[in-house]
């Protein structure tokens, strides 16, 4: 509930703001809009959200006329996938068994045909948490959302969009702005800032500087009370939405792209965006300062198909190990958060319960990717996974299902094709 009440500059705390919102300097008394930053605690971040999107056929599937294999239950958020038609090798008697099988997650996103009913445009997808999330972020506590998919099942799409048809990072900037301009009455100051790297082979670079050849890697440090954290690593200041968009554009052109049989453009690399915010409030009754920090960590993970499928050799299968198994690491971190007891042990504090929090240990450290992340999995935080999958390719498609899926720990139905 926020209260009014008349304070002067007087009032004010001394330090001002290095974002958008303009510092109160006048001498004129001001109403100001009170949010107390609440005090942190163990708040129940709920479980892993984890939906599904479907997108539409692109260039490449239209002109092979490929069938859709996909159908969506919006009202219960069901999502079957179908076995492909026979072709007429299937008739001479190749044709293997695939299954009909049905998945449930938090919500599926139809973005299939833009004439059904239900079809979910970019603004539906942040609608269903990235509101959400961003309370959670003004409350003071980290959120992370990936998208997981195949190379060309809509990650990026999903993550950053088109300048039309902007996405999750994009939306989640302005709504951030949208959010600190509308309390900038508030006696809260307010500090963004934007950093941008990606892991590639294991190996961390930071998107905002330009690119050197050989590529310049940073180092991987942990401090003893701030975690793990990138050395060097570019955290740039932003007063407001243009200065970000700025430096995603940026990001994106120094981003690691090489091409794969199956898509010229195809990105091996994760891409982890994250805006800091810093909400600082003096209290005046105690004479004292309220500091609150969140990350809000953005991440369009690499192309989640085999390295055998693209049939790779020397660097690029390496490359697949690499993020077959940071991706593998994802999963099992995930899942271990999904589960209940780990959750509990997580939050636990005391010496006393020190042993029980070792036994059941979420395996952050087995990939850089979940090592890095680590403070914005678990815990208080919030996370929520995008599995993004095309309309046409049953074998990919069931991996990505079958993964979100393990994140989740839903049960599913498995319906023999008849
Ligand atoms: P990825 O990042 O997984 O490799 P992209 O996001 O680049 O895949 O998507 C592949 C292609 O499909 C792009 O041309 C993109 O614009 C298009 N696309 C993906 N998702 C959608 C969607 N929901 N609606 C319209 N086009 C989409």
């Amino acid at each position: 509930m926020a209260h009014h009440r008349a304070l002067t500059t007087s009032d004010l705390p001394t330090y001002h703001s290095t974002a958008s919102v303009p510092s109160l300097r006048s001498r004129e008394p001001v109403e100001v809009m009170e949010r107390p930053l609440t005090p942190l605690e163990n708040v129940d971040a709920g479980h892993v959200k984890v939906v599904v999107r479907v997108r539409k056929f692109i260039r490449r599937e239209l002109d092979k006329q490929s069938p859709c294999l996909i159908e969506m239950r919006p009202h219960n958020n069901e999502t079957i996938l179908h076995p492909p038609p026979a072709t007429p090798e299937d008739v001479k008697g190749t044709r293997r068994q695939y299954e009909e099988r049905s998945f449930t997650f938090d919500k599926s996103f139809w973005s299939h045909n833009e004439k059904d009913a239900h079809y979910a445009q970019q603004h539906d997808v942040y609608a269903s948490f990235g509101e959400d999330f961003l309370d959670h972020n003004f409350d003071g506590y980290h959120t992370c959302i990936f998208a997981y998919g195949q190379t060309g099942s809509g990650k990026s799409y999903t993550m950053m969009g088109t300048l039309d048809q902007p996405g999750l990072i994009p939306r989640t900037c302005r709504g951030l702005f949208e959010r600190i301009e509308a309390e900038q009455n508030s006696s809260i100051t307010y500090n963004v800032h934007v950093s941008y790297f990606e892991i590639y082979n294991e190996h961390v670079k930071d998107l905002l500087t330009p690119r050197t050849n050989p590529p310049t890697y940073l180092k991987i440090r942990e401090h003893k009370s701030d975690g793990v954290y990138v050395q060097s690593l570019t955290d740039e200041p932003v007063k407001c939405y243009e200065d970000i968009e700025r430096l995603m554009r940026m990001g994106d052109m120094n981003r690691t792209t090489a091409s794969t049989k199956m898509n010229d453009t195809s990105s091996r690399s994760h891409a982890v965006f994250t805006l800091t915010l810093k909400q600082i409030q003096h209290d005046i009754a105690t004479d004292s300062t309220i500091e609150r920090l969140a990350r809000m960590r953005l991440v369009d993970l690499a192309g989640s198909e085999r390295a055998n499928r693209t049939e790779a050799t020397g660097q690029r299968l390496r490359e697949g190990g690499n993020i077959n198994q940071s991706l593998t690491t994802l999963g099992r971190v995930i899942a271990a958060l999904a589960d209940p007891k780990r959750q509990r042990a997580g939050r636990m504090t005391g010496l006393q319960n020190q042993a029980k929090r070792r036994a059941e240990v979420v395996p952050y450290r087995d990939s850089v990717l979940t090592w890095l992340l680590k403070d914005s999995l678990g815990g208080n935080s919030k996370t929520a996974m995008v599995a993004c999958i095309s309309p046409t390719d049953y074998e990919e498609t069931l991996s990505t299902l079958r993964y979100a899926d393990q994140a989740k720990r839903i049960r599913t139905k498995a319906h023999v094709n008849q």
